[in-house]
């Protein structure tokens, strides 16, 4: 059965569970508005997927994907995810423009095609923006890292994820040097002025809050390398609500 439409619903189910607490039906009005398609055309198709086993679906409640449903979807974010990497690498596309033709191809590679991707590339765990590629056997690397937005003056970190992949976002933070694998230090972090302050490369860049929520970093303390990874002594004194 696996249609292209098919595939694009159990991928956007899982990515939306993904950010919520497991065993969390995921809400029509969600999986509408990621689709860009009306709340009754998800609940067609959310029949159509609880007949074909692939999702449970209640009424008022929401959907929530079965195991061959969940193993589907991380088969689909596997391709999406080792093609955007294999774009950046071999045609030396950029984080902006990679998310749109894997969206294309997602649902054209064979298995085949993907593992061999995988081993060219050297396995890779994350894709150009940061997020975890699934592995052969459908499990997923957890990342550890939190938002910037969170981050305190005088913190270090290091870019590790985007959660947000619009390509005009993206670009931006290029232009502010907030790339992948870049390493800043927080300078000031005002909630009451809304933005943020950094140091990229001897560069003073300013970021509002609400960005700084979807660059996601890993810190370490002051005058270490980020990629010592100290324990988040800083975590529990972040949360701001
Ligand atoms: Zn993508």
């Amino acid at each position: 059965m696996p249609s292209l439409t098919v595939e694009n619903y159990v991928k956007t189910i899982a990515l939306i569970a993904a950010a919520n607490p497991p065993g969390t039906a995921v809400g029509t009005g969600l999986i509408a508005q990621a689709l860009h398609v009306s709340p009754g055309t998800v609940t067609g198709m959310l029949k159509t997927l609880s007949e074909a086993n692939l999702a449970t679906y209640a009424p008022y409640e929401g959907a929530l994907l079965t195991e061959a449903g969940q193993r589907l979807a991380m088969k689909v974010i596997r391709r999406h995810r080792l093609l955007e990497r294999f774009l950046a690498e071999t045609l030396t596309m950029t984080w902006d423009e990679v998310h749109e033709e894997a969206e294309h191809m997602e649902h054209a590679a064979s298995e085949r095609l993907i593992d061999r991707i995988d081993a060219f590339l050297g396995y890779p765990s994350v894709d150009p923006h940061g997020d975890p590629i699934p592995r052969a056997d459908g499990s997923l690397a957890a990342i550890e890292a939190a938002p910037l937005a969170l981050r305190q003056a005088g913190e270090r970190f290091r870019v590790v994820r985007v959660i947000d992949q619009d390509p005009a976002f993206l670009r931006y933070l290029s232009e502010c040097g907030l790339e992948l694998d870049a390493a800043g230090e927080v300078v000031a972090n005002r909630p009451e002025s809304g933005a943020i302050v950094c140091t990229m490369a001897g560069r003073s860049v300013a970021l509002g809050l609400a960005a700084a929520e979807k660059v996601l970093v890993s810190i370490a303390a002051p005058g270490r390398d980020p990629d010592d990874h100290e324990p988040r002594a800083a975590e529990s004194r972040a949360k701001r609500g």
